[in-house]
């Protein structure tokens, strides 16, 4: 389509166009359009201070009859009418990036497409003032000069040099996240600082970003209808002390919307050590015309049809991802036998666990189809418990009933979930109903004085599943270890307890045969 100026009436309906008030707010406005231009190579070039950005890019290219619209305020090849706005496929769409760019800086083009190649410069009103034939690449590379030289102010508040280019750093990772089979590379005064290499998948994409982890660290889901595909970081292996790896994309634009970012949260809830913050990419395919864009300057926000039909969705797929029984490997052992052998990754294939026996009171060794596992007897407990609380939350009539010393905030809290308290003295309450989990148990009472100091009822069941779960030290029978493993396989997350301790440290086959370097053939076995 070609560049056109948009009509008033569609102009009028449009939200305010971002304001171009640093160094990545231009990177923004310029890859969203190589992006749109199908560009799957970007090059990203910042020259600090030189106050120069350049965006290369090997995409559509601009076609020479289009150069005169270029610049102009709201003029655009992605939009012709209102109706449009509905069925949005672009990134771009209210004509104005290029516009408010050449306002604040002097303009360069750079492009080729099948029939020409082109420079162009604007003047600070976007008008083109110089268009000449010149050799270019097919695609488009747009300069950004002397950005902010008539707007000395906007120069002198602008964060410091490190922080905008980790600005630009970080906005590069989303699109990268967004758009994971594509190259995107970044150079600051010349030198290559990023280069992300078009990727197989996702998966592939956030472990080129996060090096530190493997494949086996994170887990691929996608919903029935596929409207929801995610990766994330199984919470006993990969997770951040700061909630900056959450990501959520609609039709690959990276967005932030509070409810489905809650839901993303919520997928993970008491999965994680207390501290410790998810990681997870979540890209959602949906239709255009349930998303309105247009709602905040930078697209940064939208509006949703049924959001929360997706958050439910969010939530189950996170559930699908975690539930998988899948040992990798304990990195110890794998080194040891990397040191000889070759290293082959493999996922070991999960299956139903048989109790062997008990270590310690404590583990319980128990054998699958793939390898060994040793399973933390008191942890896999708590987590069992916590779920079957989370399902019901079952209270019983006591009688005769248990007297307790509480604070007002403390009863307030026992009785905000359904215990049953009466005053019996200043600070004395007798308890008639308590959950039926410590029904009978010894530290009945100071279970419930426990109870009563959470204000949550998550946190409530918490402490009760902790309290009430098998301690370790504890002799179990074959029969009853073998119920554990079976009950604790079927738990929503079998990987850490509701505190985000891991529950199980597996052995696979593979490494066994590894460290015992069974390929090796000395004595004929
Ligand atoms: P918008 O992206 O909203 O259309 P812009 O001002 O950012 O507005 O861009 C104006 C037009 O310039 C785009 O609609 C597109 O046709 C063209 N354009 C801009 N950058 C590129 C590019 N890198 N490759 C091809 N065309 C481009
Ligand atoms: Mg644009």
């Amino acid at each position: 389509m070609a560049i056109e100026p948009l009509s008033e009436e569609t102009v009028r309906l449009l939200a305010a166009g971002e304001v171009i008030d640093s160094l990545a707010a231009v990177v923004r406005e310029l890859v969203d359009n190589s992006l749109d231009a199908g560009a799957d190579r970007i090059r990203v070039n910042l020259w600090p201070d030189q106050w120069r950005i350049q965006v290369q890019d090997n995409g559509s290219g601009i076609p020479e009859a289009d150069l005169i619209w270029l610049a102009h305020s709201h003029t655009t090849s992605k939009l012709r009418n209102v109706r449009d706005l509905q069925a949005l496929h672009t990134l771009g769409f209210r004509g104005e990036g290029l516009h408010s760019i050449a306002v604040v800086s002097d303009l360069e083009v750079h492009t080729a497409d099948s029939d020409s190649s082109r420079r162009a410069r604007y003047d600070h009103e976007g008008n083109l003032n110089l268009s000449e034939s010149a050799a270019a690449a097919p695609g488009t590379v747009i300069t950004v000069h002397e950005l902010f030289a008539r707007q000395p102010v906007r120069r002198r508040f602008l964060a410091d040099r490190r922080q905008q280019i980790r600005q630009v750093t970080q906005l590069l990772q989303r699109y990268a996240l967004g758009f994971p089979g594509n190259l995107f590379e970044l150079a600051v005064d010349g030198r290559v600082t990023q280069k992300l290499w078009p990727a197989p998948g996702l998966r592939e994409r956030v472990l080129q970003l996060l090096p530190q982890h493997d494949e086996h660290d994170l887990r691929e889901a996608t919903s029935p209808d596929q409207q929801v595909r995610l990766v994330l970081g199984l919470p006993d292996r990969c997770s951040r002390s700061r909630s900056d790896w959450v990501y959520l994309f609609i039709n690959r634009r990276f967005i932030r919307h509070l409810d489905l970012e809650s839901a993303i949260q919520k997928g993970f809830e008491r999965t994680l050590r207390r501290g410790r913050y998810p990681v997870c990419i979540v890209h959602l395919t949906l239709p255009s015309q349930v998303v309105d864009w247009n709602r905040h300057p930078a697209k940064l926000e939208v509006q949703l049809a049924q959001t929360d039909l997706v958050a439910a969705q969010i939530v189950a797929t996170i559930g699908n991802a975690l539930r998988e029984f899948a040992p990798r490997p304990a990195p110890d052992l794998l080194r040891l036998a990397e040191a000889n052998a070759g290293y082959n990754a493999e996922t070991p294939s999960g299956g139903l666990l048989k109790a062997l026996s008990q270590m310690q009171n404590t583990y319980i060794l128990a054998e699958y189809p793939g390898g060994l596992c040793l399973v933390e007897q008191h942890v896999a407990h708590e987590r069992i418990l916590f779920e079957a609380l989370e399902a019901s939350w079952q209270l019983v009539p006591i009688d005769p009933p248990i007297v307790l010393e509480l604070s007002d905030s403390e009863a307030d809290h026992l009785q905000l979930q359904g215990l049953e308290l009466e005053a019996f003295g200043p600070r004395t309450w007798l308890v008639r109903r308590i959950p039926e989990l410590l029904l009978g148990r010894e530290d009945c009472q100071a279970g419930l004085k426990e109870m009563a100091s959470y204000p949550d009822l998550q946190d409530m069941r918490v402490a009760l599943a902790c309290r009430t779960a098998i301690r370790n030290g504890t002799p179990l029978d074959p029969a009853r270890m073998q119920e554990l493993i079976d009950q604790w396989q079927r738990t929503r997350n079998p990987h850490t307890c509701p505190h985000g301790r891991p529950i199980y440290m597996p052995l696979t086959d593979g490494e066994l045969a590894r460290f015992f370097r069974r390929r090796w053939h000395i004595c004929g076995s």
